[in-house]
C-alpha cells in the first residue's frame, strides 16, 4: 500500500473546516467558495450577485490572492465587509487560513459569505474550507474544454458557472461540448452560463443561490 504523507496535513484542515462550519452555522451565515483559473470573473460575479441581492440579505468577502489587495479595494469601495488573505504566493486557501479571516469579518451581520479562492484550477478544489457550498467559475476565453483537462474541478464542485457568456459566438465555444464534458465528471451539475457584464443569465443563477442560503424566511421575503 501506498503511503499518503499528505493524509495527516487534510486531516487537521478538515477538523479546522469543520470548525468554520461551525462558526458559520452559529451566525446564521451561507458561505460560497468560488474556484477558477486566474481571470475567469470571480470578483465580477461577487459584484453582481450582491448587486441583484434583496436587501434582506447582506453579504461579506473573504479575498484569496498569492498578493496584492485589488480586488479586496473593489469589493471595500462597494461598502461590502472583505478581508484579504495574501498568500504569497501559495496557490490555494485552506481552511486554518479562513478560520483567520473569519475573527476579521462581522458575521452576526452577514448572511451570505463569499470566499474568492486563489486562481487556479488544480488544487483549490482538494482543500475544505468550510463553506456550504463549492463553485467552480469556468469563463468563455478559456475555452470549452476545460471539464475535460481539469476533471477534479469539475468533480468537487456544486455548481458551475460559465462566465462571460456574452461572448460565447466570438470564442466559438462549443456549449453542448462542454455540458458533456462536465457530465462525465459530475452528471446533471447545474451549469449557469451568465455575464457580470450584459447580465444575461444571472437571473437563474440567483434563484439556485437563493433557493439554498439557509435563511429561508429572508428568501421569501425577497420574492
Ligand atoms: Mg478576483
Ligand atoms: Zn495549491
Amino acid at each position: 500500500m501506498k503511503l499518503d504523507l499528505t493524509r495527516p496535513i487534510f486531516d487537521a484542515h478538515n477538523a479546522v473546516a469543520a470548525e468554520n462550519r461551525g462558526l458559520l452555522d452559529k451566525a446564521g451565515v451561507f458561505a460560497l467558495n468560488l474556484m477558477s483559473s486566474p481571470g475567469a470573473g470571480k470578483t465580477c460575479l461577487i459584484l453582481a450577485t450582491v448587486d441583484r441581492l434583496p436587501p434582506s440579505i447582506s453579504s461579506g468577502v473573504i479575498e484569496g490572492d498569492p498578493a496584492a489587495r485589488i480586488d479586496a479595494d473593489i469589493i471595500a469601495a462597494r461598502g461590502i465587509p472583505v478581508t484579504q488573505i495574501n498568500t504569497g504566493g501559495g496557490c490555494h486557501l485552506h481552511a486554518p487560513m479562513i478560520r483567520a479571516a473569519l475573527d476579521h469579518l462581522p458575521l452576526t451581520d452577514i448572511d451570505l459569505l463569499f470566499v474568492e479562492n486563489v486562481g487556479n484550477l488544480i488544487c483549490t478544489a482538494n482543500f475544505v474550507l468550510g463553506t456550504h457550498k463549492q463553485i467552480v467559475l469556468a469563463s468563455v476565453p478559456e475555452g470549452h474544454d476545460k471539464p475535460y483537462k481539469y476533471p477534479g474541478m469539475f468533480a468537487a464542485a456544486d455548481a458551475v458557472v460559465l462566465a462571460k457568456a456574452d461572448v460565447l459566438r466570438s470564442f466559438d465555444f462549443d456549449l453542448a461540448y462542454f455540458r458533456h464534458g462536465l457530465d462525465i465528471v459530475n452528471p446533471n451539475i447545474p451549469l449557469f452560463a451568465v455575464s457580470s457584464r450584459t447580465g444575461e443569465g444571472l437571473d437563474t443563477w440567483m434563484a439556485w443561490l437563493l433557493q439554498h442560503i439557509l435563511k429561508p424566511h429572508l428568501v421569501l421575503a425577497a420574492t
